[in-house]
């Protein structure tokens, strides 16, 4: 009799010529399991402390300074093992380490952003209206702004005040902190509203934050709300209104990383896009701290809105970078950007069975396969892509694979209903071979977003086994 353990024919081809995708709940063993949610707990700190591009940057260079990295001297000749970061105005960041190898040999590349949708306030925010202070905000980045009403607020950011000082503002986190808030209409009052379209349901200029409603005791004066706001945030800032003028205030979801699901096995969050690319990302460079090949690190602002602006990644800042690190070798930029390989990381749309008109099965990520390779972004006809060619996607393959990653491929929804980009055009461009590559996301771009700590784990691993690989 045949052993029935056995595989048939058409099981053996199948396992040898098809596709076998498997969730990596199922690939990988509970111990690796585990100490991907482990992982994961510093993650959801690293998530709470970096609400904002600033935050991020302040919080990831504690991390690399305990970690023996020095701020970045263009007139310096680095050598191997030498650890730098340069901080750019304290919006974006970039950090490298010195290979054995030398930069001819070109260097190693993940950029991933850390600037994510929210709502910024305007230059002139506070206002009164039917004794209530409110503030005027003006969304950033892909929002759908009917999202962000009737859910509490935190204000972040800095006012940068006439004498040049900068104050910092961090309120809506601490148990008892305030929290703010824009409301909504009742639905006994909301017939004419509910005729609206989704993408109209709420307007941009009905993003207002309620911030008070307490008047200033004077019957001389009219806005006696407003007066006692600034009052108040006088005394505690030192700041007058102008002062807004100078600021780059935000309002982000005031609540935190937690884990998602009976099974713990997800997080549900606020900024995932694209922190959740930046931790795993920093993780694994700090496990590389003595590379045959240089490496840099690049967390880049201004994504989420095109990536313009001289902290975002359409701006010259990692090309000079990487001039002025080859300089005293007397090697030019480009001869070394042109050897060199990066992943362009950022997350990727996820299949959501609620809403799967959107998505084309065949190609989309699910939750729980893995971190994605992406081999183009772009809309219609690939417009606006980098598209990763054959042989750098052979390359990362070979690199995943070898490092048994649990990965996956994918594309953002259908052809022809949307589409994205990241920042892999503006690295490509400079002749350096990019890919895209994260974490699949479900809600990308909401206040709560939601990922699976396996993917975020095994997108860690990815980029261990690319800064690792020959
Ligand atoms: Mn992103
Ligand atoms: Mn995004």
């Amino acid at each position: 009799m045949e052993n029935t353990n056995e595989k048939t024919l058409a099981e053996q081809l199948k396992d040898q010529l098809l596709m076998n995708p498997e969730n990596g709940g199922i690939r990988m063993d509970d111990a690796v399991i585990a100490k991907a949610g482990e992982f994961c707990e510093a993650y959801k700190t690293y998530l709470d402390n970096a609400k904002t591009e600033r935050e991020a940057v302040t919080t990831t260079i504690k991390m690399l300074e305990k970690e023996g990295f020095v701020p970045f001297d263009a007139a310096k000749k680095y050598s191997a093992g030498d650890k730098v970061y340069l901080n750019n105005r304290g919006k974006a960041l970039l950090f490298a380490v010195m290979g054995k190898r030398p930069l001819t040999d070109g260097v190693k590349i993940i950029a991933s952003h850390i600037d994510s949708p929210r709502l910024d306030l305007k230059p002139r925010p506070l206002y009164e209206e039917s004794q209530l202070a409110m503030f005027k905000t003006h969304y950033y980045g892909g929002v759908r702004k009917y999202q962000w009403t009737a859910i509490p607020l935190a204000l972040h950011g800095v006012i940068v005040k006439k004498d040049g000082s900068t104050v910092t503002v961090a309120i809506g986190e601490a148990e008892d902190d305030p929290i703010f808030c824009i409301n909504d209409l009742l639905p006994h009052l909301a017939k004419d509203q509910n005729q609206r379209k989704l993408f109209e349901g709420i307007r941009g200029e009905e993003l207002n934050v309620l911030v008070g409603s307490l008047p200033f005791r004077d019957d001389k004066i009219s806005e006696k709300v407003k007066l006692n706001i600034i009052r108040l945030l006088n005394e505690k800032y030192g700041i007058v209104e102008q002062d807004f003028l100078s600021a780059e205030l935000t309002m982000v979801p005031a609540h935190k990383a937690r884990d998602l699901g009976f099974d713990r096995s997800l997080i549900g969050s606020y900024g995932h896009d694209d922190r959740v690319c930046a931790y795993t990302s920093i993780m694994a460079s700090l496990q590389n701290a003595a590379p045959e090949c240089t490496w840099i690190n690049i967390l880049a602002d201004k994504e989420e809105t095109g990536s313009d602006g001289n902290t975002g990644l359409n701006s010259r800042f990692l090309e000079y970078f990487v001039a002025d690190l080859a300089k005293p070798y007397g090697i030019e930029g480009r001869t070394v950007l042109s050897k060199s390989q990066c992943l362009s990381a950022d997350v990727n749309a996820a299949f959501d069975p609620t809403f799967p008109d959107v998505a084309e099965k065949r190609n989309i990520a699910y939750i729980g396969y893995g971190v994605v390779v992406t081999k183009y972004t772009g809309s219609g006809g690939k417009g606006g892509t980098n598209d990763s060619s054959a042989e750098f996607a052979g390359t990362v393959r070979r690199i995943l694979d070898d490092a048994d990653v649990v990965w996956q491929t994918g594309e953002l929804g259908k052809v022809d209903h949307g589409g994205g980009g990241t920042v892999a055009k503006f690295i490509s461009r400079l002749g350096v071979d990019t890919i895209d590559i994260g974490v699949p996301v479900l809600s990308m771009h909401a206040p709560m977003e939601v990922v699976s700590k396996l993917d975020v784990y095994n997108t860690y691993l990815a980029f261990d086994a690319f800064l690792q690989s020959k």
